[in-house]
């Protein structure tokens, strides 16, 4: 057990949740052992491996969607409600 060579750990000693953690990620502010940490926390996390790439593929489709262009605002609604839906917390 060496919960110390999880790179997440904040510098109070706390060890950060999943969503915590994810959210780092998908907001690019985690260095890179922190990503290759969550990498392979995803290998045995499905809550996480699941939210990772629903939120990759939210990503890209609006990125190609809207290039420059204005947000198509019912595309992201429908995606959120969606998400909101699968997770009812
Ligand atoms: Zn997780």
């Amino acid at each position: 057990m060496t919960p110390s060579s999880n790179p997440f750990i904040l510098a109070d000693g706390r060890k950060p949740n999943c969503m915590e953690m994810l959210q780092l990620i998908l907001d690019g502010e985690a260095s890179a052992k922190q990503q290759d940490y969550f990498k392979s926390h995803m290998d045995t996390c499905m809550p996480c491996f699941k939210s990772f790439h629903l939120d990759m593929s939210i990503k890209e489709l609006v990125k190609t969607r809207c290039c420059g262009d204005q947000a198509p605002q019912s595309l992201v609604d429908q995606i959120k409600m969606q998400i909101s839906q699968n997770n009812p917390s």
